[in-house]
């Protein structure tokens, strides 16, 4: 299927690995030109290279911290309108909901809440003139279904999703819409390294304790990071326009009910 993506613009945040980078390689694939940030200058690089490679499409970086006005001023300094916005950050510490302080509290909202709303308040009037605009959110399974030791991530997650919600059924008649894709677990870094633990504690590897999670879920393993790319293209399609304010879950069917 041609997604009618080819020579369009993207803007792809925190995608140097996991699932930032897989959206952005799934997009290149598309002939997207893309512009991928991430803190890690040397991995960022790195990631465009193999992208380029990969593809052969334009792929520019923008290093630092996209929570931050600066990194986001130098994003957008290189895409000042792209025709896809990709929002994603890096989530916040797990942790019992009495040792959370306050800054902990607005580092949280500013990460997943306030930098995708900043973003996509820069770019969403560009989109609505020229009458195409993609926007997709990376957010979490624990907005569908809370995990208590992440709550600084339900709250703050739950709070974009609340938002946007609104705003999408603002902007879609001008055929910008704004979906999130709601990952379950992935094999990514974070996994790893939240696995990690695990795999001490139980005296496994890693990859027995990736494998021992995904064995707990109907689809019997865990997410493929281009499984989540692909979808993210998806939404970005030309013929996505109809597709509005939604909350697509990729979890291996983890999430269990009827429907929704
Ligand atoms: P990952 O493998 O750790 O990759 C995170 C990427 O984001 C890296 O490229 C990292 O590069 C970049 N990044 C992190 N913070 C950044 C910042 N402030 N500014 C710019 N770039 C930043 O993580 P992932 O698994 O892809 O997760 C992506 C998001 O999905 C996270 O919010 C995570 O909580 C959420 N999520 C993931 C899963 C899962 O199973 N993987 C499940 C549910 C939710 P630098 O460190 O160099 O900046």
């Amino acid at each position: 299927m041609d997604l009618g993506l080819t020579g369009k613009t993207a803007l792809i945040c925190a995608a140097s690995k996991g699932l930032g980078r897989a959206c952005a390689l799934a997009l290149a694939r598309e002939a997207v030109s893309i512009v991928i940030t991430g803190r890690g200058a040397e991995t960022l690089e790195a990631t465009a290279a193999e992208i380029r490679a990969l593809t052969g499409a334009s792929v520019r970086t923008a290093a630092g911290d996209i929570t931050t006005e600066a990194g986001r001023a130098a994003a957008l300094a290189l895409l000042p309108e792209p025709d896809i916005l990709i929002n994603n950050a890096g989530g916040p510490p797990p942790g019992d909901f009495r040792d959370f302080t306050d800054q902990m509290w607005h580092d949280a909202l500013n990460a997943n809440m306030l930098t995708p709303i900043a973003l996509i308040r820069e770019v969403i009037d560009p989109m609505i003139a020229k009458k195409f605009g993609r926007i997709v959110n990376i957010t979490s399974g624990s907005v569908k279904s809370p995990i208590p030791s992440i709550g600084l991530s339900n709250g703050a997650r739950a709070g974009l999703t609340g938002f946007v919600a609104g705003l999408a059924r603002q902007v879609a008649r001008h055929n910008v819409t704004i979906n999130n894709l709601l990952p379950g677990p992935f094999n990514t870094d974070r996994l790893r390294t939240t696995e990690a633990r695990a795999a001490t504690a139980a005296g496994i590897s890693v990859e027995d304790a990736i494998a021992k999670r995904g064995a707990t879920l109907p689809a019997g393993r865990v997410g493929d990071p281009e499984e989540f790319g692909a979808a993210c293209a998806f939404l970005c399609a030309a013929h996505s326009g109809f597709i509005v304010g939604q909350n697509l879950l990729l979890d291996g069917g983890a999430f269990n009910s009827t429907m929704g």
